[in-house]
């Protein structure tokens, strides 16, 4: 589900490598193992096709296939046969979740004027799924609780809590209000969870043209952006608290699974919500008046943006059928040789919010020539050492049900086995986006070195480099030039590696290319293979870019002699993120201290036209000095260990022993990085460094115990969450020179 309309993440960097005559080494490999690897690799790369990848691409996406529809459990038993075409052993898994669909849909003005959302997107004549009606999902957002209100207005931007501040300077009461929010700036679910905490009733949320229409581009057909009548579907279930099934947070939705009534359900929305186009949009905010919204406010239609409370009086209706429908995932499984007992496990999910080209088979397509590759490789005698699992997720798009069901069912043996999650949910052209768990960062690097990009016949990784260099702040350029390995992201949420990372603690990577084709058909009718065979990869390319980017991960991870995890770039990471939350809590306090003084002063009286309304801000009390020893004192010790755990890999002549009994406990070092009782108020999130934000949804909050608590000015919880986070790290420490030892042995 993850919007593709990815933002490059800047980061910095420090050694050059030196330009090596021979292959470069594989972390992980002696350099026999690495000569065998690599021609195993060269196999490999040889079976992707772009001519299966569009075969694969237009026949699951020749029809919607949603959770519950027929085509969504075809689609699995294809791929089933399929993989047992191939020769794997592959099998369905399923499990029974709660699922809304709607019943009723209304979204009208009852004042000043009267006007009928059409709450519907018309097919296209040249595009010929688009009109495959009877099957599709209606324009809705899924897990809205049900309702029926009539109320004031109120034009809120993005519906982030900044915008609540801003409407409260501007004297605009939110209470009993209907609230119209544009996409954007946050994950969706966020939009209605801040406008219940601020007492609305309702919440309308909309495709603004300047996000993803007409100002970006030409709209479909004629181009890839989003047309008048184009509506973003989508969950709004309060994901932060826990994804997967409302009804069986922690344990997985199986047959006899012990299910919460509905109305204990904590993550179905408090207030009714509904997606509307901009074509739905206009005439209810060109109705509105009051102040003239802010100038960063202000979206792309052909109005003046006002922020109301009314005149327009709005009535919103949202009922749906609870119903429990059933999940298929396709889950096939290569045992490993010698450590059949370290599983590397890889995702991609199939179902969709309507045909779904884009997201999610244009990264499932090459999911499915991974398997085929290596499939290949066993008949000519390729033995992996460690098991793979191949996943197949359905229900992500409806709150990552598949893959968390999945992962909380088989929780016990993740935790002991489970040594990486390797995901994607999309892919086009341009440069390789990567995220992930900081100890892959190195083993990443290496394997975006070894990627031909197929545009520039260089390397992946020179390209995203490159790329990073052009798009980093000024500051940031000299690390990226320096740095050896280029950053990777942090995950927050949004996909399939939520449940595996943030409530397991097995190390993830979330992988695609992407950047060039821009589009704003996510999550509708006009994500398909149509507009992706014109607007997207329409060539395949960089499907098979992908297919051998992430195959290459999944055979080194079960191929290396040691299991390439490397703790100094994770320690470098965490420095940065400590370093970032001390100038977190001095910006806070510096800000605090500088508008309590201008309140003194009278500012805020003097740049008040009396003629509007701008009310003061309020004193604010000066933040506390935060102790951050607990985590300095962490970090140091993580710092030791990692130098003495590179000492001792450099030392261990790899392909001299077998070094089981150390890759077994490699496998627990991003287990350390979790806590039992999990984040304050959302004890599923247990990874105490990654996390998506309670107020962001998607977007990832490191080290987020600490980081939220400054953010939301808890000084108390602040410095209790330093102590917590600090003991992370020492844990931590403790693995990793465990490990130096045992490879000491
Ligand atoms: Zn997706």
């Amino acid at each position: 589900m993850k919007n593709f309309a990815r933002i490059f993440v800047c980061c910095s960097i420090a050694v050059v490598l030196a330009p090596a005559a021979d292959p470069p080494a594989i972390l992980g490999f002696s350099p026999d193992a690495a000569t065998s690897e690599r021609a195993w690799e060269a196999k490999f790369k040889s079976v992707p096709s772009a001519e299966r990848l569009r075969e694969y691409m237009q026949r699951l996406s020749a029809r919607p296939h949603h959770v519950g529809s027929p085509y969504d459990k075809d689609n699995a038993e294809w791929i089933l046969t399929k993989f047992k075409d191939w020769g794997l052993n592959a099998q369905i898994e399923n499990f029974d979740v709660l699922f809304p669909t709607p019943r009723e849909r209304a979204v009208e003005m009852v004042e000043p004027t009267r006007f009928v959302a059409k709450l519907e997107e018309a097919p296209v004549t040249v595009d010929p799924t688009s009109n495959q009606q009877s099957e599709q999902l209606p324009i809705y957002n899924a897990y809205s609780v049900d309702g029926d209100v009539t109320a004031p207005l109120v034009y809120v931007n993005y519906g982030v809590p900044e915008d609540y501040e801003e409407l409260e300077r501007l004297g605009v009461p939110v209470k009993g209000a209907i609230v119209i929010a544009r996409y954007g700036a946050s994950w969706r679910g966020i939009k209605p969870k801040v406008a219940a905490e601020h007492g609305a009733v309702g919440c309308i949320i909309y495709s603004d043209p300047r996000e993803d229409g007409y100002f970006q581009g030409e709209v479909f057909p004629l181009g890839a952006w989003r047309p008048r009548d184009g509506a973003q579907r989508g969950i709004v279930m309060d994901m932060p608290i826990y994804p997967g099934d409302p009804l069986t947070p922690g344990i997985g939705a199986t047959e006899g699974a012990k299910r919460l009534p509905i109305s204990e359900a904590k993550t179905i929305t408090k207030i009714p919500v509904l997606p509307v186009s901009y074509g739905d949009a206009q005439p209810l905010l060109a109705a509105l008046k009051g102040a003239v919204a802010p100038s960063n406010w202000r979206g792309a239609l052909p109005i003046t943006y006002h922020i109301g409370p009314g005149p327009a009086k709005v009535h919103l209706k949202v009922k749906s059928n609870w119903d429990t429908k059933r999940l298929y995932n396709v889950i096939a499984r290569i045992p490993g040789q010698t450590e059949p007992d370290v599983w590397i496990v890889r995702g991609n999910h199939h179902d969709a919010w309507v045909n779904g080209a884009e997201d999610p088979v244009s990264a499932a397509n090459a999911e499915m020539e991974e398997a085929r590759g290596l499939a290949e490789l066993i008949k000519q005698g390729w033995q992996p050492k460690r098991t793979i699992i191949y996943c197949v997720w359905d229900g992500e798009e409806e709150g990552l049900l598949g893959s968390t069901e999945w992962a909380e069912a088989h929780a016990d043996e993740l935790r002991q086995h489970a040594a990486v999650y390797v995901n994607s949910d999309g892919n086009g052209r341009g440069v390789l986006q990567m995220s992930g768990s900081h100890s892959l960062e190195k083993f990443i690097n290496g394997v975006a070195k070894d990627i031909e990009d197929p545009e520039k016949d260089y390397p992946a990784w020179k390209r995203l480099r490159l790329s990073r260099i052009s798009n980093a702040a000024s500051e940031d350029r000299d690390e990226i030039r320096k740095r050896s390995d280029l950053r990777l992201a942090a995950l927050g949420s949004g996909s399939d590696y939520t449940a595996f990372l943030d409530h397991l603690g097995v190390a993830s990577l979330d992988l695609g290319y992407g950047g060039e084709d821009g589009g704003g058909i996510y999550h509708s009718i006009y994500d398909d293979f149509y507009w992706y065979t014109h607007f997207a990869d329409t060539d395949f390319r960089y499907g098979r870019a992908l297919a051998e980017t992430i195959g290459l991960v999944v055979m080194r991870l079960a191929d290396a002699e040691l299991l390439p995890y490397d703790f100094t770039d994770f320690t470098d990471t965490i420095h940065k993120y400590v370093d970032q939350l001390e100038k977190l809590w001095k910006t806070k306090s510096d800000e605090i201290k500088e508008r309590n003084t201008e309140i003194e002063e009278g500012v805020y009286v003097a740049i008040a036209d009396p003629k509007q309304t701008l009310i003061p801000p309020k004193f604010e009390s000066v933040p506390p000095f935060l102790n951050f020893a607990p985590l300095r004192n962490g970090l140091e010790k993580l710092q030791r260990s990692a130098e003495h755990y590179d000492k001792a890999v450099q030392h261990v002549s790899m392909g001299a022993k077998p070094l089981v009994a150390v890759n077994r406990k490699l496998t627990q070092a991003e287990r350390a990085l979790t806590l039992p009782d999990g984040l304050p108020g959302r004890p599923w999130f247990k990874h105490q460094i990654y996390a998506p934000g309670a107020y962001t949804g998607y977007g990832v909050k490191t080290i987020p115990g600490v980081r939220e608590a400054i953010e939301q000015k808890d000084w108390k919880q602040a410095d209790e969450q330093i102590v917590r986070a600090g003991k992370v790290l020492e844990n931590e420490a403790a693995v990793i020179e465990d490990i130096a030892a045992e490879l000491e042995r």
